[in-house]
């Protein structure tokens, strides 16, 4: 028994040894990453990897308590202030915030206040809370004496920050000198906000960062922080700063029994203090603000990644106090991250059915927004080298909603030499023709008209939903019977027999019947549908009807003039000159003739309308759209020109009528209306991709 309990001692023993070892381990990895976040602003790994390794930390010292050192990372906020900057001693500490993660965390911290109230005296239903969206900026403390601006400082290390007065300045919205309609002025206060950079400016200057050759910014945070500890004023003037106050430090000659008084008093006073800061009464109301805030999100200017809760009673909050760095009486209700950073492996480019080459990133799975993404979406060669984006490159990517992950930008300090530039390749990555860029325009096309992958696509579009709408050709099947040669286009799908087909992509010989039978029905969609099919650029639904309520057979279409379709009502001359191109191609009339042979209907019906009616054409057929903000490629008229051609209708504002609000760069209130409303949200992939017929559904 004796040499089991030594035994069993020993084992203990070797237990806090490790645990010893790994929590030197930890500190400092911890340090280090704390250094590069909050000295250099140039974080080497994401938020979500810090944190596991901060939680880590956290639970092993609350295992061996005795193992916590003074100088552990759990002890202290923040980073040193930077040399270069005289330092400023905070008249009180400038803490951190402890994290809820998720909405039972958040139960757990208002049950922990309840109680410690409760220990002093002071009854759940007395209790009352604010609410304050959580900026993802920078914290300032700036002193003012008898109302004017004496010296302004970062956080630093919560006990001493850098003096950044000159700096803060420059930022319009900081009050030299309080309001008087705010008199009299406290002797001594230290108002305490965020500085931030709102998001379009943060992707510009990442931007002007590229092409100047500088190291980016990770995150709008970063941005901020880079922006206002600068030794030079006037590159901080420079930079677009914004800034939001919430709250107030060290206080002489004034008293606010509230912290909604004194948020009150600030704004009276000329600080910008969040409008929809709330007060909230109970769990249900702090959960439904917190549910709410998130909602609202994505509609702000500025980044925001939680919403912090503050105890409302002042005298309250310093009876409950603070353990380690955190108060005890407020809690930062943290969003999951819609920005990560992963390695983009490799740029790969996909050639669509006009010929264009279209890149996208291979990247290192990673978890944002609540998915993991292998994908993004590469605009086109131009944004990618305004990013100067790199294979290799570590990368800050970003999901919004339902939007596809985009790219935002490299960490080019991360770079280690082995990053390899982009290059738009000259040939054709499927059939290896050199590619042509017409000036003025930044796709690049493949001019191959039998390119196996135009052809492929061309036959895809054929197929899909809005057009011939022919159940069971998927693209791995139209794939495998272009490489087997047993078709050419859309045309030899008629003649297809289902002994051929059996044994194909697994396809029994019922499924084969299946296809031919879903194929021939095809037959009879409209001459409307057939035009739409037909893949003519800027042809889709609407177009096609048009064309075809005017000149009532795809024969006298071919048949007809430019000037002639250029007079068809709603039609304009850049389709006009586009469907006699499509027709002057003797492969796309060759097309068309088999087509008619095949027996498909290539005419309308006497006396009819379209064809359309109880038929919807195109992708967007019956659907509406509403466009907010700058697309990266198509302009306004495009997108309007290519919805509608689609069978879609723009319409000017949002309503509940509304099916996809189309969204660009500098997106205004529509947008937030769209989230108000829950309209789905369409980046310009995603309705190039709908456009394509790939649906959206
Ligand atoms: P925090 O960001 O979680 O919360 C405290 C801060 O919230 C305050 O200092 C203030 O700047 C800010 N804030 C915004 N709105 C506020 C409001 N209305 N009221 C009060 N405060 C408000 O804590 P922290 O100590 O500043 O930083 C921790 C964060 O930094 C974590 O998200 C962590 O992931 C990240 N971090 C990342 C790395 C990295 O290497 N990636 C390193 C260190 C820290």
């Amino acid at each position: 028994m004796a040499e089991v309990g030594a035994a069993g001692g020993g084992a203990a023993g070797g237990r806090t040894a490790q645990a010893e070892a790994r929590l030197a381990e930890l500190r400092e990895l911890i340090r280090h990453h704390e250094y590069r976040y909050y000295v250099l602003d140039s974080p080497e790994v994401s938020d979500a990897e810090y944190d596991a390794l901060y939680r880590e930390l956290e639970r092993l010292e609350t295992e061996h308590p005795e193992l916590i050192t003074a100088d552990s990372p759990t002890q202290r906020v923040g980073g040193e202030p930077l040399a270069g900057f005289t330092q400023v001693t905070h008249g009180e500490a400038m803490l951190s915030l402890a994290n809820a993660k998720n909405e039972d965390e958040l139960r757990a911290w208002h049950a922990r206040v309840v109680k410690l109230a409760a220990d002093a005296g002071v009854l759940e239903r007395d209790l009352r809370f604010v609410l304050e969206p959580k900026i993802d900026g920078l914290a300032i403390s700036i002193r003012y004496e008898n109302g004017v601006m004496a010296v302004g400082a970062t956080r630093g290390n919560g006990e001493i920050g850098e003096d950044v007065t000159a700096n803060l300045r420059t930022i319009r919205t900081v009050p030299l000198a309080m309001s008087p309609k705010a008199a009299p002025f406290p002797s001594a206060i230290e108002v305490r906000g965020e500085i931030y950079l709102p998001l379009l400016a943060f992707t510009r200057l990442n931007e002007q960062r590229v092409a100047a050759g500088e190291a980016t910014f990770a995150n709008p945070r970063n941005a901020a922080a880079g922006s206002l500890r600068q030794l030079d004023p006037r590159v901080t003037a420079s930079r677009p700063l914004a800034s939001w106050f919430y709250a107030v430090g060290y206080l002489e000659g004034a008293q606010f029994p509230t912290h909604h008084e004194a948020l009150e008093w600030l704004e009276k006073a000329g600080f910008r203090v969040n409008p929809d800061t709330r007060l909230a009464e109970s769990l249900d109301e702090i959960v439904a603000g917190c549910r709410s805030w998130h909602e609202r999100r994505e509609g702000l200017d500025y980044d925001i990644d939680g919403v912090v809760i503050k105890l409302d009673d002042r005298r309250l909050q310093a009876t409950l106090g603070a353990v380690g760095r955190d108060p005890r009486w407020a809690v930062a209700y943290k969003f999951a991250p819609t920005t990560a950073q992963t390695r983009l492996r490799a740029i790969r480019i996909n050639v669509g059915r006009t010929g264009v080459l279209n890149p996208w990133a291979e990247l290192d799975p990673v978890e944002v927004g609540g998915v993991t993404v292998e994908k993004a979406t590469l605009h086109n060669e131009d944004d990618i080298l305004r990013k100067d984006l790199r294979e290799g490159d570590v990368v800050v990517i970003q999901r919004a909603g339902d939007v596809i992950p985009q790219v935002v930008a490299p960490l080019t300090d991360l770079r280690t030499g082995e990053e390899k530039p982009f290059r738009m390749p000259d040939h054709c990555p499927s059939c290896g023709t050199p590619v042509v860029r017409t000036p003025g325009e930044v796709a690049v096309r493949c001019p191959n008209p039998d390119c196996p992958a135009k052809r492929a696509e061309a036959v895809k579009h054929f197929v899909s939903k809005g057009a011939m709408d022919i159940d069971g050709v998927g693209d791995k099947l139209v794939e495998r019977l272009l490489e087997l040669g047993m078709i050419r286009d859309a045309a030899d799908l008629y003649g297809l027999q289902p002994e051929a087909l059996a044994g194909l992509e697994r396809l029994g010989q019922k499924s084969a019947e299946n296809i031919v039978n879903a194929i021939n029905a095809s037959k009879s969609r409209s001459a409307a549908r057939v035009l739409w099919a037909l893949g003519i650029p800027h042809v889709g639904g609407e177009n096609a009807d048009l064309l075809m309520r005017r000149f009532r057979s795809i024969a006298a279409l071919r048949e007809a003039s430019q000037e002639d379709i250029g007079e068809t009502p709603g039609i304009g001359p850049v389709i006009a000159e586009s469907v006699v191109d499509f027709f002057r191609d003797p492969r796309n009339a060759d097309l068309a003739d088999r087509l008619a042979e095949a027996g498909v209907t290539m005419e309308m019906p006497e006396g009819g309308g379209a064809g359309g009616a109880g038929e919807p054409a195109g992708p967007l057929a019956g659907k509406t759209l509403v466009l907010t903000g700058t697309l990266p490629t198509l302009s306004r008229q495009q997108a309007t020109d290519l919805i509608v051609a689609a069978g879609g209708k723009v319409s000017g504002s949002v309503s509940a009528k509304t099916d996809y609000v189309v969204v660009g760069e500098e997106a205004g209130s529509k947008l937030d209306k769209a989230r108000k409303l829950g309209v789905r949200l369409l980046d310009e992939d995603e309705l190039l991709a709908v456009l394509e017929g790939a649906g959206a559904e």
